[in-house]
């Protein structure tokens, strides 16, 4: 890298101590390379003039000249502003400024002509335009304009130091002609030259300052593209790493147990979707390459069966497994569904939670080391040190998609080589955000539900049909299905949601009194037992209403449950409403999901209750609900461990291009894995620099 590019931006034409100080507090500007890389989020067209006249509402930005002809303060103290009249030759419009008041009064003169620009802004039925910027005519002409002028990130603290958006401009345009030939290229030619990609450093000049739209479009792509071949070279190298260097146990031996499992105790046919995916795991087994991936299946779409014969393959070829869980309930629905399925193998089984006895906790430990159990199934007291297993040879995680890079490690330390990992979601992730997310992980899909499976009837209603929702509960009370209520929880109103929960249920229990009715209640503050015992007596069907908070959200398993109803729904996230809708819709009867919202709703709101009521596709859910959030924090969810910062990219917009950079990368990566070809010198000198301290490049050198 050019040494200027690392150059403190105090030194830049423009800047100083004082503001240099500025920058890096507000923005974190450092270097001129900070300054380079800090993007417009917009374009303005300061070229064009609006009359007056002929403003319309789908309007957005306008730019007007014209003169002011009259100027007035209006208000005192809080409600405070700055009223000015202003005309062009086809009509009239007010400006109005709520804050920075003296400053406009004293900078506007009345009977002087100005460039006015700013957002249209519609009140009581007629148009005025507040907080405009503005500048006299003859500034104006002084001034550089282009149709696509940028725009960049201030502060309020910033514009009153003079560095707003239109000064920063200026700090780039004094800063970009020093960089002409200092910016080095780091993508391959024949990558460039394959995806018709812009040089580097015209990107940069023009994400700046376009010439036209399609300049800025061409220098868009491909600094979007770089951000994400590097991301995807990153995540892709980390794979290669792990299945190079971390050879797996083979499984090639497909045995007495999962034959006869096959043969004799499957409880239903798989569907085509299961086979394809047991398919892919089986092969993955007996490669002799350890097995890293990830298995997305909506809910109900049956991974559970793909996860049991993956751990009879396991243990055909003398290995244990480890099948663990996220909360109790889970581990020991999964302990009892394995039970079932199981037990006339003669396979030997554990539960191990945080609530085992520590006798028989000390009874299962010493088993374990043993080798005598073969699978041992739990929460998070599985990775603790104190487990240890003889031979741990696969381990399938559910519905974790926070466990992690650091947990996984866990779980190698309990075997001479790393088990197999199987991590399963219901979480359904579209395909560009698993690329980036889980970009290091081999991605199986159950696309597909067991057959006979009525879609669930999802309806929104507003709190006047609470009547007609009771009645509802009632008839489905009266045909031997139970019913789920759950009400929003939230961290930050806690205590209001407690509330809620207790008046709701104090609500049910009245209007669903015993003896006639049976009514559970499930939240977290509830000794294990209780919680234990509550979901116990549900699941068994002792009880018609289950009411909650959203820990049944995961995995629960109750087939007789043919209604969800979800309280303050507009307070779920989609992918939240989604998984909650799940716990019903199990079994052959016909289901509902009753969406219970108060009337006021915001629009993302109401799309949210439209999606839903819409459709039963986890995927198509996934993305709208990427569309609306965005995609969020990701350094949660992310697993590999390699840094998502993403300055351009949207995952949710630019799906095509996540695709285009990591078949990119993956092209590279097969023809030379070590990047060694001269050829890459531009790319492999950006990667020293910039990212060698990162993951595993270290090794490439
Ligand atoms: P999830 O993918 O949500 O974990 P489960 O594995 O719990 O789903 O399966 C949901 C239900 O569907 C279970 O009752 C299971 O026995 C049943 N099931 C799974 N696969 C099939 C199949 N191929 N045919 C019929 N029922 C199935
Ligand atoms: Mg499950």
């Amino acid at each position: 890298m050019h040494p200027i590019l690392q150059s403190s931006i105090e030194y830049l034409k423009g800047v100083g101590p004082k503001r240099a100080e500025l920058l890096q507090e507000e923005l974190g500007i450092r270097t001129f390379e900070d300054l380079l890389m800090h993007f417009p989020f917009r374009y303005q067209d300061r070229t064009s003039f609006t009359k007056i006249k002929d403003i319309r509402s789908d309007m957005t930005y306008v730019q007007l000249v014209g003169e002011i002809i009259h100027l007035e303060e209006i208000g005192s103290r809080y409600k405070k502003r700055l009223v000015a009249k202003f005309r062009d030759d086809s009509g009239q419009l007010d400006l109005m400024w709520f804050k920075g008041v003296n400053f406009f009064k004293n900078y506007l003169t009345v009977g002087e002509r100005y460039v006015c620009y700013a957002k249209l802004n519609y009140y009581k039925n007629s148009v005025n335009l507040v907080h405009p910027e503005m500048e006299s005519v003859i500034e104006f002409k002084n001034s550089i304009r282009s149709k696509y002028q940028p725009v960049y990130h201030a502060s309020e603290k910033l514009n009153r130091q003079s560095l707003a958006s239109k000064n920063i401009a200026k700090l780039l345009l004094n800063l970009l002609p020093k960089l002409e030939g200092k910016i080095d290229e780091n993508l391959p030619e024949q990558i460039i030259k394959k995806h018709n990609l812009m040089q580097r450093e015209a990107a940069f000049m023009q994400i700046h300052f376009p010439k036209d739209v399609d300049e800025l479009k061409k220098a868009l792509r491909r600094l979007k593209f770089e951000e994400l071949f590097f991301i995807q070279l990153d995540l892709l190298k980390l794979k290669l790493v792990n299945t190079q260097k971390s050879r797996g146990y083979t499984f090639d031996h497909i045995g007495q147990y999962f034959n006869s499992f096959y043969d004799h105790y499957l409880p239903f046919e798989l569907t085509n979707a299961q086979k394809q995916v047991i398919r892919e795991i089986r092969k993955d087994l007996g490669s002799g390459k350890q097995l890293n991936r990830l298995l997305q299946g909506d809910v109900g779409s049956g991974k559970t069966i793909v996860a049991i014969m993956s751990m009879l393959i396991a243990i055909d070829n003398g290995f244990q497994c480890a099948l663990m869980a996220p909360t109790e309930i889970l581990a020991t629905q999964h302990y009892e569904s394995l039970s079932e399925l199981l037990s006339s193998l003669g396979i030997k089984f554990a539960l191990l939670t945080g609530s085992t006895k520590s006798a028989e906790r000390k009874v299962i430990h010493q088993s374990l080391e043993e080798g005598n159990l073969q699978i041992l199934i739990g929460t998070h007291a599985l990775i603790e040190d104190k487990v240890k297993f003889k031979q741990l040879g696969l381990a399938v995680i559910d519905e974790q998609h926070r466990f992690g890079v650091a947990q996984r490690a866990k779980l190698w330390k309990k075997s001479k080589l790393p088990p197999h990992v199987l991590i399963m979601t219901a979480t359904p992730i579209p395909r560009t955000l698993a690329m980036t997310l889980y970009g290091d992980l081999d991605i199986s899909v159950i696309d597909e539900l067991p057959p006979g499976r009525k879609p669930i009837k999802t309806v929104h209603w507003y709190e006047s049909k609470r009547l007609r929702l009771y009645g509802f509960l009632e008839s489905e009370i009266e045909k031997g299905r139970q019913v789920y209520i759950v009400y929003p929880l939230i961290e930050e109103s806690e205590k209001l949601d407690y509330a809620n929960l207790e008046v709701g249920f104090q609500h049910i229990f009245k209007r669903f009194a015993p003896p006639k009715y049976k009514v559970s209640i499930l939240h977290g503050r509830m000794p294990t037992e209780t919680k234990n015992f509550e979901m116990d007596r549900f699941v068994k069907g002792e009880t018609d209403i289950m009411v909650s908070t959203t820990v049944i959200e995961v995995g629960v398993n109750v087939p007789n449950a043919s209604l969800m109803v979800i309280e303050s729904a507009e307070r779920f996230g989609l992918s939240q409403l989604h998984q909650l809708r799940g716990r019903v819709g199990r079994g052959a009867e016909q289901s509902y999901c009753i969406l219970m919202t108060g009337n006021k709703l915001s629009s993302d709101g109401r799309l949210r209750m439209k999606t839903m009521t819409d459709t039963n596709d986890g995927f198509k859910i996934a993305e709208v609900d990427l569309k609306l959030r965005g995609p969020g924090d990701l350094s949660g969810t992310q697993q590999s461990g390699v840094p998502i910062n993403l300055k351009l990219t949207n995952l949710s917009k630019d799906g095509a291009l996540i695709e285009e950079a990591r078949a990119a990368a993956n092209e590279l990566l097969t023809s030379d894995p070590e990047l060694n070809q001269i050829e890459q010198s531009g790319l492999k000198r950006y990667l020293k620099n910039k990212l060698g301290q990162k993951v595993n490049w270290g090794r490439i050198s």
